[in-house]
């Protein structure tokens, strides 16, 4: 595995500037090209599952946390208040209270529930100078978080099917949790003091886990000030583990905001709330990624993903129309012309490219490429559309493959 620190900032992911400040990355366009894949990619996993997307400001009150309870549980990790006026205004430390609201904004009725809203949405952490690196101990973050307000008879059902989503989506980006881990609460003051609410959360926590037949370890002192959580386990170069996704059945913010929704029985009740990320922050899961691959990613969230290479000058014209045809149809494809090199030498600059698609004499003329694989494979020539065809439908089905095998081998080698 390789330190997504160093690696991260030669492939231009993500950089940081001492003007900004530390634990603060901005995400040059190679970076911003892979974050804008995935989140389309979570965003439509989220749609596909029901879920419906909100925005919703990066800061709030400071009553707003006061009555969320992190104003009282969690302040040390909050940035200090803004004063404007007579306000106190704060950096939000989750999404969680503007959800709530979003929810109470209106009457609700059981015909409406389970309501599952999802937000990609930013979120601050007041992480000291001395530990903040890379895109794993920032400053600003990125969440993928979405949370579902339901009834409790509702709850391990829409808990189960976030743990199944987060399951799926790892299955496409390639990623292989470490365990499993049922995170509870451990002892001191920071958690809130409702003894028969962790019970009856924690039980349900593990009625998801059991009925999705997953081993994994209890840890105290790991839930969330408000409840436990189910949280999936990664870990990086160095071993040290980290939490990627988390599930969490939730009585008490709906309590502290006074949630309620009509009943078949007319009368007011009060929802359950199941918080859910499937990649966790944005900055943490691309980290992640970029320590898996060493840079070289899935096709279908590479920053470049189709080179063209004219074998010679007189190429040029052909391979410029045929990155223009990739672009117009939706592949992130780059020139790298013979000026820049000889043939031998542009494909070891593409090394990280899973697609180049190499123009000499013969395929100028026939409208033809010949497709290398990044991992050293040839095909024979075909022509340019059909090239750019099977491409896309391996991206669309976010194919961790580069080709099928079997119509790889039928294609020999041929090296220019
Ligand atoms: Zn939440």
């Amino acid at each position: 595995m390789h330190d997504h620190r160093k690696l991260g900032r030669e492939l231009g992911i993500f950089d940081t500037d001492p003007l900004i400040g530390a634990g603060l990355p901005y995400w040059p366009p190679a970076g911003a090209a892979v974050r804008h894949t995935l989140e389309e990619y979570i965003r439509d996993v989220e749609r596909r599952a029901g879920y419906r997307h909100v925005y919703s400001p990066v800061l709030g009150k400071r009553e707003l946390y006061e009555i969320s309870g992190h104003w009282s549980h969690y302040s040390d990790d909050m940035f200090p208040p803004m004063r404007v006026g007579d306000e106190d205004l704060l950096l939000r430390p989750s999404l969680c209270p503007h959800h709530a609201l979003i929810f109470r904004s209106r009457g609700r009725s059981y015909r409406e529930l389970p309501l599952r809203m999802a937000e990609l949405g930013g979120m601050f952490r007041s992480e000291l100078s001395g530990v903040l690196g890379g895109l794993t101990r920032v400053r600003a973050i990125q969440l993928n978080d979405a949370h579902v307000f339901c009834t409790l008879d509702q709850a391990t059902a829409e808990a189960g099917a976030a743990l199944a989503l987060i399951r799926e989506a790892h299955a496409a980006l390639g990623i292989r949790p470490v365990r499993y881990r049922l995170s509870l609460q451990g002892p001191g003051g920071k958690y809130v003091d409702k003894p028969e609410m962790w019970a009856r959360a924690t039980a349900l926590l593990r009625e998801v886990l059991d009925a999705a037949d997953v081993p994994y370890e209890a840890a105290e002192g790991e839930a969330a000030f408000y409840g436990p959580k189910i949280d999936v386990q990664i870990a990086d170069a160095a071993g040290r583990e980290s939490t990627l996704s988390t599930v969490q059945i939730d009585f008490h913010q709906p309590e502290q905001f006074d949630l309620s929704y009509i009943g078949a029985d007319g009368e007011r009740h009060r929802p359950v709330m199941v918080h859910r990320s499937i990649i966790g922050s944005v900055e943490r899961a691309v980290a992640h990624l970029i320590e898996m691959y060493g840079g070289a990613f899935p096709a279908w969230f590479a920053p470049v993903q189709l080179a063209a290479l004219p074998v010679r000058d007189d190429e040029e014209e052909a391979a410029e129309a045929f990155v223009r045809l990739c672009v117009a149809r939706g592949l992130r494809a780059e020139l790298l012309p013979a000026g820049q090199g000889s043939l031998g030498a542009r494909i070891r600059a593409a090394k990280l490219v899973p697609y180049q698609a190499v123009i000499g004499p013969k395929e100028a003329i026939d409208g033809r490429v010949a497709l290398r694989l990044r991992d050293g494979r040839s095909l024979d020539p075909m022509p340019a559309a059909e090239a750019v065809d099977r491409i896309l439908a391996l991206t669309r089905a976010h194919a961790l493959e580069l080709w099928p095998a079997a119509s790889a081998a039928d294609a020999g080698h041929r090296d220019h």
